[in-house]
């Protein structure tokens, strides 16, 4: 049996933990050369070669991060693990393995345990990723999931946050905002449904930024491209929390300012829609929205023939120097300085 298959009602604990890693190892066959050993051992054991190593973890909370009522344990899974993907992706690298760490109540039965794992092997599956380890505990209330991800890059290509040179051209991959609205539309049905569980509701027209906030890609086919163009990006980083901060952080660390278009932001038609349904500006999303998981980086001016072509990248601006400050350039040519909003969970 492996761990998709179960169909009736299981309490996890009929199985046991060490039962539940069994069910897992059997439903995750290794694919990568690199993992030479898998779950199973006290640890993994990884082999790059003369690659370096990259990795990162991230925690999701009930609750702070997810909430069950709109987010089906199958998104969750596949977001757990793409969210991690995406950070190895901001270093210029090609992600290859996952450790998940779980800690869930008595509330969550083995099939909930297996739905969870459904978007976690989905996720596995497109990005060809192994799942080599994890840990697996209870929680008193509420589910907790860690992921850490690994990758291997060259030295030579990784890309950090610090190396943004005045002059440099400032790209983002895909478009911004989606996740934000999408989030905007899931809380409005909540709170519908709350009032009234019969009542109607028609999602239809908010497909496209549904799934940006409940199943984020990871920009490793921008990885890809990049190589394959030839360029290497002076900076980057994935956005998270919104442009707004992201490009601070850019900024910051490579000590210089910037000067972004709000008509080159890009933005999608429906994304574009639905904020202005809810009276804010769509740009308001793009820069302090979060979980667009795109890629913002830079690149040397001579590289822009080499890119402009690419439909799945824009050209948002430039870095300036470092007392020009971080500018957004409005569509009707105001000028304001772009500060950092975020998305701190902290403050919630
Ligand atoms: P340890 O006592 O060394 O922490 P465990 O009994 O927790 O070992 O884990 C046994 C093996 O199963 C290890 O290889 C561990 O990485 C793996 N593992 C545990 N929980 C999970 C999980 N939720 N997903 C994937 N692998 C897991
Ligand atoms: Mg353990």
């Amino acid at each position: 049996m492996s761990i998709f298959e179960n169909t009736e009602r299981t309490e996890v604990s009929q199985l046991g933990e060490f039962g539940l890693i069994d069910l897992i190892k059997k439903s995750f066959p290794l694919k990568n050369s690199s993992s030479l050993l898998g779950i199973g051992d006290d640890t993994a054991v990884l082999d790059y070669g003369n690659k370096k190593t990259l990795v990162t973890k991230d925690l999701l909370t009930e609750g702070i991060h997810f909430n069950l009522m709109y987010s089906p344990l199958k998104h969750l899974g596949y977001k757990a693990v793409a969210v991690n993907l995406s950070d190895i992706c901001a270093m210029n690298a090609i992600p290859e393995h996952i450790a998940v760490g779980l800690a869930f109540s008595n509330r969550f039965s083995l099939d909930a345990i297996e739905e969870l794992y459904e978007g976690i092997k989905l996720a596995c599956e497109r990005y060809n990723i192994d799942l080599i380890g994890g840990d697996t505990t209870s929680s008193a209330s509420g589910l907790f999931i860690s992921v850490t991800a690994l990758g291997a890059a060259d030295e030579d290509k990784t890309c950090y946050r610090n190396g943004a040179h005045k002059g440099d051209l400032i790209c983002v991959s895909g478009d911004l905002g989606g996740a934000y609205a999408g989030l905007l539309v899931l809380e409005r049905e909540r709170k519908v449904f709350e009032v009234d569980p019969n009542a109607k509701i028609d999602l239809t027209e908010s497909e496209y930024v549904i799934e940006r906030q409940l199943k984020p890609e990871p920009r490793v086919d921008i990885v890809k491209m990049l190589e394959e163009l030839d360029i290497k990006p002076s900076s980057m980083i994935d956005i998270s929390d919104g442009l707004a901060s992201e490009l601070l952080h850019i900024c910051t660390q490579s000590g210089v300012g910037c000067r972004i278009m709000e008509d080159k932001v890009p933005i999608d038609y429906q994304t574009d829609e639905i904020m202005k349904e809810f009276g804010i500006p769509p740009i308001t999303a793009a820069l302090n929205g979060g979980e667009d998981y795109e890629l913002l980086f830079t690149i040397k001016q001579d590289d822009y023939e080499k890119i402009k072509s690419r439909s799945e990248v824009s050209v948002i601006g430039y870095i300036t120097e470092p007392n020009e400050g971080y500018q957004l350039i409005t569509k009707d040519d105001k000028m304001f300085e772009i500060t950092a909003q975020g998305w701190d969970h902290l403050k919630k």
